[in-house]
This record gives C-alpha cells, sequence and structure tokens, in this order.
C-alpha cells in the first residue's frame, strides 16, 4: 500500500496559472504541470532566499521531501524555458493555511491567507478590539480565548 502523501502547507496562490512562448498555439505545445507545493517551494527557496530546513518547516514537510520537491520544481521550470514548453501551475496536495479572526465588538468573523500579517482592526466597524479563533484542527471545533470578554485581546499570529 502507497504511503500516504502528507499535506503540504502553502502561504498563497500564484497570480497566474500558466505560461507559454509568445506567438505558438497552445495545441502545439507541450505542457508541463508545475504543482503549487512545487511552486511554493520555489517561492521559499529561490526567492525568499529561505534555507530548505526552514522552508520545509514552513510547508510542514521533512527536509528531504522538500529536496525532493525543489530538484523536480527546478528541472520542469528549466525544461520549460530551455525547450520552449508551456508551464501550468495546478494541483498537489495541498492545504492553504488561513488565519481565522472575530471582532469583540460588532462579532464579525472574517479569515486571512497566512503570511499576510496581522490586521490592523475589524474590516466591518474598524475595532481594534479583535482576537484570532483558534481552531482546533482534528476537529474544526474552536478552542482558546473567546472566553476573554471585555478585555482587549492582543491579535496573536
Ligand atoms: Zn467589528
Amino acid at each position: 500500500m502507497p504511503r500516504p502523501i502528507k499535506v503540504r502547507r502553502i502561504a498563497c496562490c500564484p497570480e497566474a496559472n500558466y505560461y507559454k512562448p509568445r506567438g505558438i498555439p497552445v495545441a502545439e505545445l507541450e505542457e508541463i504541470i508545475l504543482s503549487t507545493d512545487e511552486l511554493e517551494a520555489v517561492r521559499l527557496a529561490d526567492l525568499d532566499g529561505l534555507y530548505q530546513e526552514k522552508a520545509a518547516g514552513n510547508m510542514n514537510i521533512s527536509r528531504q521531501t522538500f529536496g525532493n520537491i525543489i530538484r523536480t520544481a527546478h528541472k520542469k521550470i528549466a525544461d520549460a524555458l530551455v525547450n520552449g514548453k508551456a508551464l501550468k501551475i495546478e494541483g498537489g496536495v495541498v492545504a492553504i493555511e488561513e488565519r481565522q479572526f472575530s471582532c469583540q465588538d460588532c462579532g464579525h468573523e472574517w479569515t486571512l491567507p497566512f503570511g499576510t500579517g496581522r490586521p490592523l482592526g475589524c474590516p466591518q466597524c474598524r475595532s481594534k478590539n479583535i482576537f484570532r479563533v483558534l481552531k482546533d484542527q482534528k476537529t474544526g471545533r474552536r478552542s482558546g480565548i473567546e472566553g476573554n470578554k471585555g478585555r482587549c485581546a492582543r491579535v496573536a499570529d
């Protein structure tokens, strides 16, 4: 039985998801699929310049797995650039990390992607009396600081 693939955590979704050489119809191009976790590995290691150890930690995978992912990603990107192939970004075993916030004044709840910084205030009433809702990953149940009424809870990242 194959080992289940561990879900890889990514912080953001790519803005564009298709790259192709100019002037050649898609139908005539060979397409290379770069998965979103491969793109995330490239982002962390090559663009942000993180050490593989740290980047692997960010994605919730082992350093060895990260090494394999980035090697595959580099090869695919090189193949596309050198041999003039189309590059399509899709798929991958990923979970986009989201943080949920809640406003104590108006009760508004909203989510933000991981890695976008902490919100300055409630997007609805602009109250600074906001806190992060911590979810129990297994049950989806909330835990933590909800009972902390009447006090200005700090937003923990
Ligand atoms: Zn509010």
